[in-house]
């Protein structure tokens, strides 16, 4: 019986090492018609998928893998007798490891010139179909979707054929990750070509229905102000205890929102007039919170607090200990509300996980003084891939972390944003400032004045820097990466100060401007 190892990649980057070590451990390499070619120059033998299946690569490849003896052989239950018969009566064999990486798309569809068939022909479809169908199989099967976690599943795989769960169920997540990130990016493409049209549909229906559910506030953002807040108070939240909420409160509720949704691990973000003051992650909620409090421990005083898990009591506990008008938490532990509700005008908010996922609203409208602005919403999920290392050196993997943190953070911030971070807390934020310059003074400024050690920490800008004095001011103060849209008639400027004071700085591509 063979053990067969499925790779089927656009970026070959490591798939040399990865199929002659699975070859050295008894794997027969199986692969698409461009790989196998280029496997064939380090393997002893690479069985072409069309041979194994009898069927050959058609449609100019747009059908290479989609077929049943592929998807059987990854998808059985290996602990499934009648899979195994199904194998077996079929003469399918296990496919145990799958290396895929997708055509790609969002490089190819952000080309200047790119035609639209270019464009169409660089989605790919039996890609995402092998990564989901390993992905769902993980208990049995390998799925590598990046090169970085080659060597790690090779080392594992040695020691024992079945890789240990906490890893195969962090590839899993990859995997999904992956063909979901792939996905929302062909939406956007899609979502760019119609979008006056969706605009122009959408407007007067948006404000139509939220017309029709008007509640009356008591005042608007100052008291001689009238105000009303046109929506179901019930679209995902709740307001569970406390004093009626006020225009200011909701602007803030609506803030922390946008800013959580952003953040996988435990985390707490405390918001303050509609900008986050304090972010922090990590493996438990109250350590979370605690990161986001020191953030500036003067800030957080009658701020908002949002978490992305059931709030605990010890983190409860914590987040009583200052004055705190508003908690917003998916859930609460049990006994977590009778504490917090002995503070009787203290807001407690619940909300459904789905609120994260994307806005009800389908487009962002702001009111001028005379007509509206509509847009659609800045998600703020933009793919790492095409993220740009453009100094001579290359942030570590650490930075790495610490940079994809600071880029969330400062993406919720109002313009013009600076956000100084470690990889799971943020240091010093700066924002609202009228000149880039002046808002990493503000950054550093803060992070200094609350104690923060700022050596190897990373900042990150959500717009660009006009000139190099920013970079200047950066490294000064020991950040060691930047990460920034780029695009500045400046940049090959901002780019020679980097390379001169040993900084590593990533190009994103994306600007995340917050007026
Ligand atoms: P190769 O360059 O080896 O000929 O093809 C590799 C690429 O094809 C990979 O990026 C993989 O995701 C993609 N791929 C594999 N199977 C299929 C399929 O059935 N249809 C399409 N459109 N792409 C596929």
């Amino acid at each position: 019986m063979n053990k067969y190892a499925l790779i089927s990649v656009a970026d070959k980057t490591g798939i040399e090492t990865l199929a002659m070590e699975l070859e050295r451990m008894g794997f027969t390499i199986l692969s698409t018609s461009h790989t196998a070619d280029y496997l064939k120059q380090f393997c002893q033998k690479v069985v072409l998928v069309s041979d194994l299946t009898g069927f050959p690569e058609i449609l100019e490849g747009r059908v290479k893998t989609l077929h049943p003896v592929i998807y059987a052989g990854i998808l059985a239950d290996r602990n499934n007798p009648a899979h195994a018969k199904t194998l077996s009566e079929l003469k399918i064999e296990h496919i145990d490891v799958i290396a895929v990486n997708l055509y790609p798309f969002a490089s190819v569809c952000w080309k200047e010139n790119a035609t639209e068939q270019e464009i169409i022909e660089n989605i790919d479809i039996g890609g995402p179909a092998l990564i989901r169908a390993g992905a769902k199989n993980y208990k049995s099967v390998t799925v590598l979707v990046d090169p970085v976690d080659y060597a790690n599943a090779l080392e594992l795989l040695k020691q024992n054929s079945i890789l240990p769960e906490k890893f195969s169920s962090y590839l899993a997540q990859k995997a999904f990750a992956k063909t979901r990130d792939y996905d929302a990016e062909i939406a956007a493409y899609f979502a760019s070509q119609g979008i006056e049209e969706s605009i122009t549909n959408e407007l007067p229906a948006q404000l139509e229905f939220a017309i029709s559910l008007k509640r009356k506030l008591r005042y608007g953002e100052n008291p001689h102000q009238n105000g009303g807040f046109y929506a179901k108070v019930t679209s995902g939240w709740e307001l569970i205890h406390g004093k009626e909420l006020s225009f200011n409160n909701i602007m803030d509720i609506d803030s922390a929102f946008r800013a959580i949704r952003l953040f996988g691990k435990p985390t707490a973000i405390i918001i303050k007039h509609c900008n986050p003051c304090g972010i922090g992650s990590d493996e438990t909620l109250a350590e979370a919170y605690r990161k986001a409090y020191e953030t500036d421990t003067e800030a957080p005083f009658g701020g908002i607090v949002i978490v992305n898990r059931p709030l605990d009591l010890e983190t409860a506990t914590l987040i009583n200990n200052i004055f705190t008008e508003i908690i917003i938490a998916p859930a609460f532990e049990p006994g977590v509300l009778e504490f917090l509700k002995k503070k009787k005008n203290r807001r407690l908010i619940r909300y459904e996980f789905s609120l994260l996922e994307k806005p009800l609203n389908p487009i962002e409208i702001k009111t001028l003084t005379s007509g509206y602005l509509a847009q659609d919403w800045d998600l703020v999920n933009e793919s790492t891939e095409n993220w740009k290392i453009v100094t001579n050196k290359q942030p570590a993997p650490e930075e790495l972390e610490a940079l994809i943190y600071a880029w969330k953070a400062v993406s919720v911030l109002k313009s013009n944003a600076i956000a100084i971070a470690k990889k799971d807390s943020v240091l010093g934020l700066g924002c609202g400032q009228t000149s880039r310059i002046d808002a990493v003074q503000l950054a550093l400024w803060k992070a200094k004045k609350f104690g923060h050690d700022l050596t190897d920490s990373v900042c990150a800008s959500d717009g660009f820097f006009p000139f190099r004095d920013c970079i200047d001011t950066l490294a000064k103060n020991g950040i060691s990466a930047i990460i920034q849209p780029g695009g500045s008639k400046n940049d090959a400027e901002c780019i020679s100060a980097c390379n001169e004071l040993n900084i590593a700085m990533v190009f994103t591509g994306f600007r995340h401007f917050k007026h």
